[in-house]
């Protein structure tokens, strides 16, 4: 007599859209490996134009170059068929929940306060959301993983963004809770962690869950601490089947080339170790900001943070507001987000920039 076990390994295929599973998507010039010296598939022009001097710009360009693949691929610990590269997190997201919502059907979750993009993106493809609040409590920010399993089941949603470190409070969550929060709903949703800030935490990916638990997606970006937002370089890291069906959703030459290159060359071993230092040292002042800004007036909490920036409640953030404006900083003003009425988020700068923060707080009532 054997015991029963449940071996099925879940396929992610199954999350998606029952009407795109056949779906090939857009057939370009390029999908076809053919061979030849003369192209003439694409109704490109036979010259350059005068002012693309490299003459680099007269083609279409490759809609996944390997080159790329293969970098984002080794930066991030998985192999090349587990990544799409796209115009930033933002088209990922935005990906996600077309292959896998029903327009005007499956609900996607979200656990306030968060990005604004998962909500943004839901909206325009008729997507209900469902917010399950982070908890706020003495120790900081945590998620209700079992109201999200509860609200995911009861409602039927089929995305769950979950964003680690979260934007805008800066904590991360756990990974073993997010693992069998994705166990428990390898039949009805996908899990989808945004690690925008990763570079910026001390923990491991979620990357690593893939492979047990192909109902798991993580979304990183060369726009944080690779300092490229303007390049639009984003990449949706999934299980291979899963990344083959957001393939055929994309918009047939995604990257651009210039921006390819640039990526590239952001990749390469100096830059990268460049990189590292530059992000050790936001690590160092973000340690300073946050034990110093409780100190000065008006600050009511600092929260610790994960990534760049950090997240203040003031007693009175309009004038925090104000004078940081009137030292010339820009911050961001979170009062619009649900449970922020009264924070601003900071992000770390330079330890210049840090001092003229600090300067600008600490200057008592006068206005
Ligand atoms: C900044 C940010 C992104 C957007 O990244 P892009 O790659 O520039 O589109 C995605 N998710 C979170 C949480 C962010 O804060």
């Amino acid at each position: 007599m054997s015991a029963v076990i449940d071996t099925r390994a879940c396929d992610p295929l199954d999350l998606v859209r029952e009407d795109l599973r056949d779906f090939g998507g857009y057939r370009s010039a390029r999908s076809d490996a053919l061979q030849g010296e003369v192209w003439l598939n694409a109704n490109e022009s036979p010259w350059a134009n005068v002012a693309d001097e490299g003459g680099t710009l007269r083609r279409y360009p490759d809609p996944q170059p390997v080159a790329l693949r293969n970098a984002l691929a080794g930066l991030y610990a998985c192999a090349p068929e587990q990544v799409l590269a796209g115009r930033g997190s933002d088209e990922g997201i935005d990906l996600l929940i077309r292959a896998v919502c029903r327009p005007g059907g499956d609900a996607v979750l979200i656990t306030s306060p968060t990005f604004g993009m998962y909500a943004v993106c839901a909206r325009l493809h008729g997507t209900p959301v469902i917010d399950v609040p982070l908890l706020d409590d003495a120790d900081g920010w945590r998620c209700d993983f079992v109201a999200v399993e509860r609200e995911v089941l009861a409602r039927g949603a089929k995305l769950v963004f979950l964003c680690s470190p979260g934007n805008p409070n800066g904590a991360p969550l756990p990974l073993a809770a997010i693992e069998s929060l994705a166990r428990r709903l390898q039949d009805q949703a996908l899990v989808v962690v945004d690690e925008a800030y990763w570079d910026y935490a001390d923990g491991e990916s979620a990357i690593g869950l893939i492979a047990r638990q192909a109902n798991i997606v993580v979304l990183r970006t060369l726009s944080k601490a690779h300092a490229l937002p303007a390049a639009r370089i984003g990449t949706v890291v999934a299980d291979a089947r899963m990344i083959a069906v957001l393939r055929r959703c994309q918009a047939p030459y995604p990257l651009p080339l210039a921006c390819v290159e640039q990526a590239l060359a952001a990749l390469s071993p100096p830059a990268r170790a460049q990189t590292q230092l530059r992000v050790a040292s936001v690590k160092r002042e973000r340690e300073v900001l946050t034990r110093r800004l409780p100190g000065l007036p008006g600050v009511r909490r600092v929260y610790a943070s994960e990534g760049n920036f950090v997240l203040v409640r003031f007693d009175d953030a309009q004038d925090a507001f104000e004078r940081l404006l009137r030292a010339g900083v820009v911050v961001r003003d979170m009062r619009a987000a649900r449970g922020l009425g009264d924070a601003l988020r900071i992000t770390v700068g330079t330890p210049e920039q840090n001092q003229r923060v600090l300067q600008a707080l600490a200057k008592e009532g006068e206005a």
